[in-house]
């Protein structure tokens, strides 16, 4: 009993806490209903799914997402070892072939001694034992039914995340598009799609115009800021794209020498460089809309769409009355919810939750003291955030640098600051490691 524990889900979180825990001399149970049922969103059978982006988002620690990724690297994540393993080039993100990844992650799992693999829906909590929840945004109906029981009163609360589309590199027609990054920053590694003003008023109408698909419950219309389908923010205005994914700065066309009109990114999707998708059009228009639309952006023209993009709905504890910052449930501590549906935002998040619920339920297991990671830190930022009671109205949050504790002195320029955040927190986070190192082992 002692050392032992339940691990519920294999995405994100989930892979990340029972592997923490193995590494540590528990024995894992680890449940996975795929692929003996799917989430709508799901489609592999492998864990640690990316069910949207490949991207991990920035690669510099000058970036919050950057620190996270870099603390939990020095910590010893299996999904950021996963990651930096299955690459594709990607500028200044860490972006990853999705497939790889996602076996590289499975067979890492499967083949530890200390974890057992159980497929199938779990659909309540063990009544005993120490337990991870990390059933992710798209929990199934019977479990969520079950947490509900069991945090009460409580009330879930939910917004709406979409996928973009990933087109067929053969289908693209590269006499209207060019490789380039940014400010000609790095390497080329974007298919960069113009338009001119013709072209893109053209898009632009059809895409606000376009037919959605019926989603279930849409009809508050919740959509998260940071993944916001990209019909939604083109009825917001005619710009509002120009400012937002389709933004032509520093993306100067060799063939005119001139930054165009508009801009619609291309993102390698994997290492053969037979897949992009489109960055930043998550969506949740038809399918034949998606087909129409897309393809007056004239690259597209004749592009195959490989899959479309679709929206879900996504739900979320309000943790800040229920967790404390160590993903425990305040009133049943035994029970840990890890990843998505404690209200931390994005992929890398979610392992994060799950690297520090693995790793402190193993130490609880095993009578150590638990690590506080400060605030300092991103990884202690993200426990302490989605833990504050303070947080009334309590919505999702992307690591970033206003919820870690500030310098405490002025430096000149954001990305010097930022820099200097980060040089405290990975100093501090080896300090901490340093001093339990003997512990974990
Ligand atoms: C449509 C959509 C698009 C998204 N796009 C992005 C994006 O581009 N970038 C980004 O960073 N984040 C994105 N997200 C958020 C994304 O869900 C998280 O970042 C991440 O996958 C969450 O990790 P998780 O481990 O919490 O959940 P998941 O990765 O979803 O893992 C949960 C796992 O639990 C399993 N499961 C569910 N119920 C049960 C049960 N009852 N019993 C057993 N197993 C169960 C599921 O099959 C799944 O494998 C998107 C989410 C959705 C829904």
């Amino acid at each position: 009993m002692l050392n032992k524990a339940t691990v519920i889900g294999a995405g994100l979180a989930g892979s990340e806490a029972a592997w923490q825990l193995a590494q540590r001399g528990i024995a894992v149970d680890l449940y996975e209903m795929k692929p003996v049922r799917m989430t709508p969103a799901h489609h592999s059978n492998d864990f640690a799914e990316l069910c949207c982006s490949n991207s991990l988002r920035g690669a510099e620690i000058c970036t919050a997402p950057g620190l996270l990724k870099e603390e939990l690297r020095r910590a010893g994540s299996l999904l950021i070892a996963c990651a930096d393993a299955t690459r594709v080039e990607a500028g200044g993100a860490l972006a990853v072939d999705r497939v790889a990844f996602a076996a590289m992650v499975t067979e890492k799992i499967k083949s530890h001694p200390n974890i057992t693999v159980h497929a199938g829906e779990i659909t309540h909590i063990p009544d005993e034992g120490h337990v991870i929840v990390a059933t992710g945004p798209l929990t199934s109906d019977a479990l969520f039914d079950d947490i509900k029981n069991k945090i009460g009163q409580h009330e879930y609360l939910h917004f709406y995340d979409a996928a973009a589309p990933i087109v067929s590199f053969d289908s693209v027609d590269m006499e209207s598009a060019y490789f380039a990054s940014r400010y000609d920053k790095g390497t080329a590694d974007y298919i960069n799609c113009p338009m001119d003003r013709e072209q893109y008023d053209a898009f632009w109408q059809a895409l606000c115009d376009a037919e959605q698909a019926p989603v279930h419950g849409f009809e508050d219309k919740k959509v998260f800021e940071g993944c916001m389908p990209v019909e939604v923010m083109g009825r917001r205005g005619h710009d509002t794209l120009l400012y937002g994914p389709l933004k032509p700065v520093g993306l100067r066309d060799p063939r005119t020498g001139k930054d165009p009109y508009a801009v619609v990114q291309l993102r390698r999707d994997n290492a053969a460089g037979s897949l992009y998708n489109l960055v930043g059009f998550q969506t949740h228009l038809k399918f034949p809309e998606q087909k129409r639309v897309f393809s007056m952006i004239p690259a597209l023209r004749n592009a195959e769409f490989v899959r479309y993009g679709v929206m879900h709905r996504n739900t979320f504890m309000d943790s800040p009355r229920l967790l404390d910052r160590h993903f425990r449930l305040r009133e049943q501590p035994r029970i840990r919810f890890a990843g998505q549906m404690t209200g931390v935002e994005g992929y890398i998040e979610s392992a994060a939750s799950g690297f520090e619920a693995g790793l402190n339920l193993a130490r609880e297991l095993k009578g150590l003291p638990l690590i506080e990671f400060p605030d300092t830190t991103a990884i202690g930022a993200l426990g302490l955030y989605v833990s504050n009671e303070a947080n009334v109205k309590f919505q999702p949050m992307n690591i970033n640098f206003g919820i870690i504790q500030p310098l405490g002195y002025r430096v000149k320029g954001k990305r010097e600051k930022n820099t200097q955040i980060a040089l405290r927190a990975l100093e501090q986070l080896d300090e901490l490691l340093d001093t339990v190192k003997e512990d974990v082992l």
